[in-house]
């Protein structure tokens, strides 16, 4: 009999409405601080983001319209297919069904141009000339410089100065993509500077880089500056990843039973889970995981409190789990998951018990995106790989109870550029770094304390 392998809908099936999960909460996010613990003013937030982003940052409208001008840029690589991990399961020998929706399929490897592309949009329409943003590894970095190159907008990417001498690769299609890149700590700005007087031999790190990329913004008349996750309306941009989900479930015959993704920042689990929170809420038994490594484990070991977003504390106070914004992890490779905190509305909803997280090192993680590859073909990004890991575990447990879960993994992005971290897992040469009790302890110290 033939069996499908892929759900696939058509261009003309693309949603073009994005979900907000903040009209369906119990009771509304905390709002953004001030270090004076005042509420933060949308309109203060007018240097450094466009009038359009402020409003779906703030807004309770349950369902927003995708323009015309970004389906258009969506349509070269959307709808994405969900795929089923036929292989993966007989290798497993599970009674699971496992599903992958595969967001490797995106130009830049990721799911990150969905919020990139609409980003990009409303700052041209607003007449911004440049965007500013930081970079770690460069994913976020690569998906910006797509989006600004489609809507002829410049494109100043800070990256962090160890990834840009290591990981040449994703620096230079950002260039072929129209950005320029500069190596976080530089000297153009009073942030970078006041770093590299302190210590000229820097190599940087993401809150470094998020200080540089908001002064250049706030200190440029037709520049602004863009956030790659964390805040509300890169949630939204990402909900169209669940919402086709649901589609493809539905063709499929197929109610959830676990939803699990990675987490950094927390976009691309959340665009694969909100849609489905209020069904979960109403009662629906779904299972939702958020995945992180041991070595950044802010949702499992940090508090629930505000917390700046950057080591400069240029950005608003959030209400999130944090391991303190002075905390640097250990140099991973999963670069996309070294946040200190994560995003208000994913933080919320696990403080709410809706959402679970859980924490995997290294090699287990990695032993998980081997059998991915030797299965289903696909190389996964380290990032991907934490959840591929919490998907096997699900399924071998079914294996033990003999239950037929159905269970669904948010596929973000392809492993290409980081074949260097696979070169040294092969080579057992890969460090599990032991959850770093002492340095978390330091950094949420200087928490600071307000809105308690
Ligand atoms: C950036 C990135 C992540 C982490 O970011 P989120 O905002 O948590 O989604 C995960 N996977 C890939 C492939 C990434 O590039």
């Amino acid at each position: 009999m033939f069996e499908e392998n892929k759900i696939v809908l058509s261009e003309r099936q693309l949603p073009c409405i994005w979900y907000n999960i903040q009209a369906d909460l119990p009771e509304p996010l905390p709002p953004p601080l001030k270090p004076d613990g005042s509420i933060v003013k949308p309109e203060d937030l007018l240097p450094i983001f466009p009038m359009e982003l402020i409003r779906q940052e703030v807004s309770r409208e349950r369902w927003i319209e995708i323009p015309d001008e970004i389906l258009d840029v969506y349509r070269l690589w959307r709808p994405t297919p969900l795929h089923r991990a036929r292989r993966l399961e007989k290798a497993l020998g599970t009674p699971a069904r496992i599903y992958y929706k595969n967001e490797s399929v995106s130009p830049p490897g990721s799911h990150k141009p969905n919020t990139a592309v609409a980003q990009a949009y409303y700052n041209k329409k607003e007449g911004v000339k440049r965007l500013a943003t930081e970079t770690g590894a460069g994913q976020w970095g690569s998906a910006l410089a797509f989006g600004c190159s489609f809507f002829g907008l410049e494109c100043t990417v800070y990256m962090v100065k160890v990834s840009y001498n290591q990981k040449p690769y994703r620096r230079i299609l950002m260039e072929t993509w129209g950005a320029k890149v500069y190596a976080s700590p530089t000297n153009l700005t009073n942030a970078g500077r006041e770093i590299l007087k302190k210590d000229h031999n820097c190599l940087g790190s993401l809150g470094i880089a998020i200080s540089e990329a908001v002064e250049d913004a706030a200190t440029h008349e037709d520049t602004k500056y863009s956030l790659g996750s964390v805040l509300n309306h890169v949630l939204l941009h990402q909900t169209i990843i669940g919402l086709e989900l649901k589609e493809q479930l539905k063709i499929a015959g197929e109610e959830p039973d676990i939803l699990t993704g990675c987490v950094g920042g927390g976009s691309n689990f959340a665009g694969l889970c909100f849609p489905f929170v209020k069904d979960k809420m109403k009662g629906k038994n779904i299972q939702m995981i958020a995945v992180e490594p041991t070595a950044c484990p802010t949702l499992t070991k940090g508090p629930y409190c505000y917390d700046h977003g950057d080591v400069a504390k240029m950005t608003p106070l959030l209400k999130m789990y944090t391991l303190g914004h002075t905390f640097v992890p250990p140099g991973i490779h999963a670069g996309g998951l070294r946040y200190h905190g994560d995003a208000p509305l994913l933080c919320f909803l696990v403080n709410k018990g809706i959402i679970e997280a859980r924490a995997y090192s290294q090699n287990p993680v990695f032993e998980a995106a081997v059998l991915f590859a030797n299965t289903e073909g696909i190389l996964p990004a380290p990032e991907t790989a934490h959840c591929i890991r919490s998907a096997i575990d699900e399924a071998i447990k079914c294996k033990q109870t003999k239950e037929e879960k159905c269970i669904v993994i948010a596929f973000s992005g392809h492993g290409f550029f980081d074949l260097f971290a696979y070169e040294q897992y092969l080579n057992n040469k890969l460090e599990d770094y032991a959850y770093p009790e002492e340095k978390i302890k330091e950094a949420l110290k200087d928490i600071p304390q307000v809105g308690i």
